[in-house]
């Protein structure tokens, strides 16, 4: 193992600190190694795994595609798969129309040109953006530039013109900061590489009321939090409002790149053709891939599987908690965790990983639990025995 890792450490680009571990295959909520040893996976690739590994259903569908020998179809032409996993997210959503790209960055960057041009047709001017700190859209410049936290931002400066940051969950300072060039607000409603940050449902009530009085568009981003990981499809749907905008990718495609965004009303009319285009956006791989998601939240048995597996690890983590002095607090929702501790997580995360069990980090202090939303009680008591055992070790 430690060959390939060499080998990588001199090939790829140093933009991610890498466990040292060479991940080959997975089954189940089980990934392995290239030594074959085996880890319980409560990551999920970051939320992207959400069937877990080796779903017969999504691999059965993809060999489908590859077997009849178009996994490509441009979008200068129409296809059907397409077609499908746009009509199934228009119906789960009860919004209007979707544009695919293929990743979480893309599809703000999408969801940026919408709302600007929205504004520039209703004055001149009206392109500035409102977007919460902490908050996290992605890496490309205009995505950059949406995310509040510096940290990410500071050594690819000058960011785009037009962004401003109001404080997360505080509405009177988010209202103090509309003016007349505002055209839309962005919001995570569970923030997530900020902490693992719920937004307060009145607060979101709050902002929707503001967005329709002054005809700003609101625009929630889903890349993490959608998708059925708080145990609804979208999480905005806990708190009973509807964006004009939202973004989506990760848990989307269950492990094939995909993004999309997904418009209501005069928002879904803004783009004209040559606005805005992805050149791999819907094809029939990922649109397969989002179908077999789209079906398989259309039941009601993921969504309530999700339900019953949280409040377990819910109450799993509280008891934790009890137990160790080190965790501060659990937040979040659903399957979707935050457990803050009082100490950098990164040594807890290499033990962990030396005894079989994959958590993630959100910030410094943060243990992150996004696991595939099919994961079992049997495999939560497993990595909460794992985990405890990390901590006893830790001497916490
Ligand atoms: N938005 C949110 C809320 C995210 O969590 C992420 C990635 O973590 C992104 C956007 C960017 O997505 P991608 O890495 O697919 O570009």
């Amino acid at each position: 193992m430690q060959d390939f890792i060499e080998r990588g450490k001199s090939v790829y680009m140093e933009t991610y600190a890498q466990f040292p571990v060479v991940l080959t295959r997975g089954s189940g909520r089980y990934v392995f190694d290239i030594d074959g040893k085996k880890y319980l996976d409560m990551v999920a690739g970051i939320a992207v795994n959400i069937f877990g590994y080796g779903d017969a259903e999504l691999s059965a569908a993809l060999q489908e595609v590859i077997a009849n020998g178009m996994m490509h179809c441009s979008n200068l032409y129409w296809n059907r798969v397409g077609i499908e996993a746009a009509d199934r997210l228009v119906r789960l959503s009860k919004m209007d129309r979707v544009f695919f790209c293929n990743s979480g960055t893309e599809a703000n960057e999408a969801a940026i040109k919408l709302v600007k041009k929205y504004g520039s047709s209703k004055s001149e001017g009206r392109t500035d953006i409102i977007t919460m700190q902490q908050s996290f859209h992605g890496r490309t410049y205009g995505a950059l530039t949406a995310t509040g936290q510096t940290k990410y931002q500071e050594a690819f400066k000058p960011l785009l013109p037009g962004f401003a940051y109001a404080p997360f969950n505080d509405f009177a300072a988010l209202e103090a900061m509309v003016t007349d060039t505002t055209c839309a607000i962005f919001i995570e409603p569970v923030q997530g590489e900020g902490g693992v940050i719920p937004a307060d449902p009145v607060f979101l009530q709050n902002v929707r009321k503001l967005c329709d009085k002054k005809d700003i568009l609101l625009v929630f981003d889903e890349v993490q939090c959608g998708m059925g990981r708080t145990g609804y499809t979208f999480a905005w749907q806990a708190a009973q409002i509807v964006p004009d905008v939202m973004t989506l990718a990760k848990g989307l495609g269950a492990g094939v790149p995909i993004g999309a965004v997904v418009a209501k009303g005069a928002a879904a009319q803004v783009f004209r053709p040559g606005d805005h285009g992805a050149t791999f956006g819907g094809n029939l791989l990922s649109t397969t891939a989002a179908n077999c998601v789209l079906k398989r939240l259309e039941e009601s048995s993921l969504l309530n599987h999700v339900k019953d597996v949280s409040d377990y690890l819910w109450a799993a983590l509280q008891n934790l908690k009890q137990q160790f002095s080190i965790i501060e607090e659990i937040r979040g929702t659903g399957l979707m965790v935050g457990v803050q501790l009082s100490m950098p997580v990164r040594p807890i995360l290499d033990a962990c990983m030396d005894a079989g069990l994959i958590l993630a980090s959100a910030g410094s202090h943060t243990l992150r639990f996004v696991p595939p939303l099919t994961i079992t009680h049997e495999e939560i008591d497993e990595a909460i025995t794992l985990l405890t055992n990390v901590l006893k070790k830790s001497g916490s």
